[in-house]
């Protein structure tokens, strides 16, 4: 950023005045952060993708106290060359393989920028109708390129672990003769316990919905898994059977499509059954996976999901979208409805008897203008443009698995369905799991620390597992290969 922008003596004086940055200065300014944005999204990658910094170094470099006067504009975002970009993880950078990542398109950055400019607050239709009426066209899209029925009516909400804590709390709304809006749970004698089924591999975001929702950690079962990390519909079957002859009420099955350690699929057609018969809330975190559906060939991977009473997508983890955007879809909204509409006599409306208050459906009353960013990337890229970049990191997660599989000093530890790969070292003559954990924690440590490629880890059972994700718009096969080289050269040093 520009900081050789001499102070301006028109814009200390409107420092000193009322109201907001002059119209003139927003315009040069907003000129020179796109710009900016610009040249940063251009250069990026050759930065390293991780910080050289300590925890503390940036509070240390802020002062404590707040600023009591106005500050020229040129010298904060000076600050963001000297303060913040040192402190920045690049989650924009192509060579960021860890987690599952993020990428802030061309098109979500602008719709983000739009959002603030318009700054609107969707809490009942009215008070921005075009708010709600752009969310409810634009998941109507991304609905019918997820093959999801149009019952499935969706709204947008900031992240997957809030979208899980509203599909649960529906699961427990369904079950109208326990009457908890009304009477709550505590202290409750006629209350039986409440149980919440997942997988061992289910993301942790469930757990805390789950321990939110006042259903406490025993209100959890955890069922097993398959050699694939799949869940498996006999031992869910049988864990309702049993907690039914205890006394308990089954509440919820959380099922995953795309699980966060290994992207395995659980069988959402057998465990839909399970549900149906059962009559159990299912909600799906399809949080990661889901995205592929777009493709026409990955559709299989949402079967069953119409059928799914909840049902959670993030376009911000691999549909471009900047964070933060998850969508959540229910084939009840009613019951979404009744879990938490509440209508104070100042949010009443001429319209609500013919329009969706948003605000009606969950927990958040303000809601930023979100689908904007969404409908953007949507357009721009639209549904073949988005398809041909997910099939492209298919194609380079497939490419890498190869890669592995022929060095004898590496092996592939789960099933590539999506844009991550499960694997790790295990050179000969190193074959107990202490060992190796530490070889492969120690490996993970060097590529890390290089700063130019960034990983994470996860353990699959007792097996340590480096995790390779391929997910940011700018991944190339290159960026996937220089990876892989540096793995390779980082295992010889480490095995030397
Ligand atoms: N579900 C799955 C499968 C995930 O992988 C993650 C995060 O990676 C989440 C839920 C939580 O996502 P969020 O950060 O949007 O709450």
């Amino acid at each position: 950023m520009d900081t050789s922008v001499k102070k301006n003596p028109e814009t200390q004086e409107t420092h000193a005045a009322l109201g907001d940055m002059p119209t003139d200065e927003f315009r040069k300014f907003g000129h020179q952060l796109i710009d900016w944005v610009a040249d940063y999204l251009n250069t990026v990658e050759q930065k390293p993708v991780l910080p050289s910094i300590h925890p503390g170094d940036v509070i240390r470099s802020l002062p404590s106290l707040p600023p009591q006067t106005g500050e020229p504009m040129q010298q904060i975002l000076a600050d963001v060359d000297r303060i913040i970009m040192p402190g920045m993880t690049h989650w924009n950078h192509p060579r960021f393989h860890a987690y599952f990542n993020s990428s802030a398109s061309g098109p979500g950055i602008l719709g983000e920028l739009l959002s603030a400019g318009l700054n609107a607050n969707g809490m009942v239709w009215e008070s921005c109708p075009v708010v709600s009426e752009l969310e409810e066209v634009t998941l109507g899209w991304l609905r019918q390129m997820l093959g999801l029925p149009k019952e499935h009516w969706g709204m947008i909400l900031d992240t997957a672990s809030t979208s899980t804590l509203h599909g649960i709390a529906a699961a427990r709304e369904s079950l109208t003769d326990l009457k908890t809006r009304e009477h709550g749970m505590p202290g409750r004698k006629d209350l039986p316990r409440l149980r919440v089924y997942l997988s061992d591999f289910a993301h942790s975001s469930v757990e805390k919905a789950v321990i939110t929702l006042g259903l406490g950690i025993d209100g959890m079962r955890k069922v097993g898994v398959d050699d694939q990390f799949r869940m498996r519909p006999d031992a869910l079957a049988e864990a309702i059977a049993d907690d039914r002859r205890q006394g308990m009420r089954p509440l919820c099955v959380v099922a995953t499509v795309g699980t966060t350690s290994c992207t395995s699929i659980d069988p959402i057609p057998a465990i839909a059954d399970i549900c149906g018969r059962e009559k159990i809330w299912l909600h799906v975190d399809a949080a990661y996976g889901g995205s592929a559906a777009i493709i026409p060939e990955m559709r299989w991977i949402l079967e069953g999901c119409d059928r799914a009473d909840s049902f959670v997508i993030n376009p911000h983890k691999w549909m471009f979208v900047p964070v933060d955007l998850s969508v959540l879809y229910t084939r009840k909204p009613d019951i979404m409805r009744q879990a938490f509409s509440l209508v104070p006599e100042y949010l009443r409306t001429a319209h609500d008897d013919v329009v969706r208050n948003l605000m009606d459906y969950g927990v958040p009353l303000g809601r930023r203008f979100r689908a904007l960013k969404l409908w953007f990337v949507l357009r721009y890229f639209g549904w073949d443009g988005l398809a041909a970049r997910l099939r492209e990191h298919l194609r380079i997660a497939q490419e890498f698995k190869r890669w592995v599989e022929a060095d004898p000093n590496f092996e592939v530890l789960a099933p590539v369905q999506f844009g991550a790969v499960c694997f790790r070292a295990h050179p000969k003559g190193i074959d107990d799991e202490g060992s190796l954990s530490k070889l492969n924690d120690n490996l993970i440590n060097a590529v890390n620390g290089s700063r130019e490629t960034f990983l994470s880890h996860t353990k699959l059972g007792d097996r340590y597992a480096l995790r390779m994700v391929v997910g940011h718009l700018k991944t190339q096969e290159s960026h996937a290969w220089q990876a892989w080289q540096q793995m390779q050269k980082e295992l010889k040093t480490l095995v030397a």
